[in-house]
């Protein structure tokens, strides 16, 4: 390095972190996190990305431009609803501001007029049940899948669940719901085939080895054609003749039929058609936080809250917060998106375009990791080149577009309107730089 050479004019790491703008930018942040940022920036400038004189600058923009975590908000242009990579439901203004309100101190479980103890999540439960009478009881915990092994557990363990050979579902990432049941110890038995299962098939597996009877709702795939599944109300008339419980995993979440999702179940039905225990994900079709959710009769639901296992799957406060706004608050983001009105969306979709210069096509969004396989939400999206798609996910604010037959697909469904105006920056922004 000679005496000319701009790298000897880079600041010391000292001196950045005690710059006062790198100081106001990094309160709060973690002492880390500020001097991961100041490394980074003078690791630029070595590589001649930022002149020295701008490293200062260039700390106090990533300070800025980062929250106290690395999970950066991404605007979903996907169309797809509930999207697995993208952390499933979107919270309603009502579930944020819940989270906030319970992130310190909170009377979770403790009741301020008498200074006692009291139930956990009480007011919680109560939001679920009033959004779904048909069940006597409720009980919330961590997620769907430890709903199921907390069931199956606490009713089956060492004895075996019975389950049509149909409904052996993989969740995502390798997961099976059936290795998960047999982890805790109960045996699976499947009856049936692939396609088809009939009562008789049941009716062979069932007896005094039988700890419940198990449905789940395949949600995540589609068999058509030569088929054929046993329907709950003779499931429930079979568990009444072996003496045995009847669980229902629905997975969605929809608390009542919709119809804009014909052949998704919802809580509802299955509690109305006999169902012990329903169990459910919080975060698909429910539009609210990661939890699993477990309604039915009193008898079954207490069984499973007085069950060990239970303590390992409890929801914290924060859940328990979030899901109660989403049960009270207004029409959560997930079910906005999913009745957005096609003729709202093609004029969306017509500023967008009309602002950076592109075209519109007709474009049909999916319900997504949340369920109904195959079901197509009409709407319509901005048409991008290809190239335009990495820098649409690297601006600020971030956009996952679809890409898709050689094109960037920008669908605003997901999208909330009053983010439109950061959308359309964003795109124009993406395509000058492709220039
Ligand atoms: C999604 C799903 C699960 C897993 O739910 P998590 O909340 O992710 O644990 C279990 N069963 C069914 C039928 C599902 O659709």
């Amino acid at each position: 390095m000679n005496a000319e050479d701009p790298r000897r004019r880079i600041p010391r790491t000292d001196r950045v972190l005690a710059d006062p703008g790198v100081l106001r930018a990094g309160a709060g942040l973690g002492e880390e996190v500020v001097r991961t940022a100041v490394v980074t920036a003078q690791q630029r400038a070595r590589a001649g990305e930022v002149a020295p004189e701008d490293v200062v600058a260039a700390v106090v923009a990533a300070l800025t431009a980062r929250g106290a975590s690395s999970l950066t908000p991404v605007l979903n242009a996907t169309g797809v609803v509930v999207h697995t990579n993208l952390g499933r439901a979107p919270l309603s203004d009502a579930a944020r501001q819940a989270l906030l309100d319970a992130s310190g101190y909170v009377d979770v479980e403790l009741d301020l007029g008498t200074g006692q103890r009291s139930t956990r999540g009480a007011a919680a439960r109560q939001a679920l049940l009033n959004a779904c009478p048909a069940a006597e009881d409720a009980l919330i915990v961590n997620n769907c899948a430890g709903a199921l092994v907390l069931a199956t557990t606490a009713l089956a363990a060492g004895r075996e669940v019975v389950i049509s050979r149909g409904e052996f579902v993989e969740i995502g990432a390798g997961f099976r719901l059936s290795d998960l049941m047999e982890s805790t110890g109960a045996r699976l038995r499947e009856v049936g085939t692939t396609n088809r299962t009939h009562t008789g098939d049941y009716r062979d597996a069932l007896g005094p080895d039988t700890g419940c009877l198990l449905k789940v709702h395949p949600s995540n795939f589609r068999v058509d054609g030569f088929t054929s599944a046993v329907p709950l109300p003779q499931l429930r008339a079979l568990a009444d003749e072996f003496g045995v419980p009847l669980v229902v995993d629905v997975g969605s979440g929809l608390l009542t039929p919709d119809p804009a999702l014909p052949h998704e179940p919802s809580l509802w039905e299955a509690l109305e058609a006999g169902a012990d225990v329903v169990i459910a994900s919080g975060d698909k079709l429910l539009g609210g936080p990661q939890a699993g959710i477990v309604l039915g009769r009193a008898e079954t639901v207490q069984r499973l809250a007085r069950f060990p296992l239970a303590r390992a799957v409890r929801a914290d406060k924060l859940t328990l917060a979030a899901l109660e706004a989403t049960l009270r608050g207004p029409q959560a983001p997930v079910a906005r998106a999913l009745h957005a009105d096609p003729a709202r969306l093609r004029e969306r979709a017509e500023a967008l375009a009309a602002a950076v210069g592109a075209e519109v096509v007709p474009h049909d969004g999916r319900v997504g990791g949340g369920g109904a396989p195959g079901v197509a939400l009409h709407g319509w999206a901005v048409r991008l080149p290809e190239t335009a798609a990495q820098p649409l996910r690297l601006g600020r604010p971030a956009v996952l577009p679809r890409v898709h037959d050689g094109a960037c697909l920008v669908d605003p469904r997901c999208v909330p309107e009053s983010e439109d105006g950061a959308l359309q920056e964003a795109v124009r922004t993406a395509l000058e730089g492709l220039d």
